[in-house]
């Protein structure tokens, strides 16, 4: 297999009760699992598995680049929650980042619960920096994702319905409320430093 789907950065259940285990089990098992599953098959035997995730989707168009977005979107969301110590309000550089570009943690908060409450259909709400370090919210469709723009992907929430459905049904306010309170800060600063998964 040219591409390996990468462990959770936590135990299934560890998110409960805001997911169960058996919505992580779906969307991590299931779903996740099935974009590398469909990665490898469209690569196998092609020159595209020699790349890396990131030159491929950089380079690609429809199903592969599709696959490959959705890969690696899924991971850099996994690593934007935690069990341990998430949620609150981010400090330090970061947070003077977002007061400086939002004028205040929460209308941050209000801005980009909204490009996720409202967003269309299937996608990601993002939270990206450009190249002069300006942060700005992204709300793209389907498995579109910042690296495709040139931004550095900081936060992201998939409000695909195969997301919240589980545990939430039809309440993706409820589940994009939820995710606030996961929200892995020194992952997200990381980020911001030019860090990567
Ligand atoms: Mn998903």
């Amino acid at each position: 297999m040219a591409f390996q789907q990468p462990p959770l950065p936590y135990a299934l259940g560890a998110l409960a009760p805001f997911l169960s285990e058996e919505q992580m089990s779906f969307h991590y098992g299931k779903h996740h699992a099935a974009y590398y599953t469909n990665l490898n098959n469209l690569v196998d035997g092609k020159p595209e598995a020699g790349q890396t995730l990131d030159q491929i989707i950089v380079g690609s168009t429809g199903g592969l680049f599709n696959n490959a977005a959705q890969a690696y979107n899924h991971t850099f969301f996994w690593h934007c929650m935690t069990p341990a110590g998430g949620g609150g309000k981010p400090a330090g550089a970061l947070l003077a980042a977002i007061e400086r570009d939002f004028g205040s943690f929460e209308a941050f908060k209000e801005q980009f619960t909204k490009a996720a409450v409202t967003l269309f259909g299937s996608g990601w709400a993002w939270l990206a920096q450009d190249s002069q370090g300006k942060l700005q919210i992204l709300q793209l469709s389907n498995a579109d994702t910042p690296m495709k723009h040139g931004l550095q992907a900081l936060m992201t929430v998939d409000v695909w319905e195969h997301a919240y459905y589980v545990d939430y049904r039809n309440l993706r306010a409820k589940f994009v409320e939820g995710f606030w309170n996961v929200v892995n800060w020194e992952f997200v600063d990381r980020m911001r430093q030019g860090g990567s998964i």
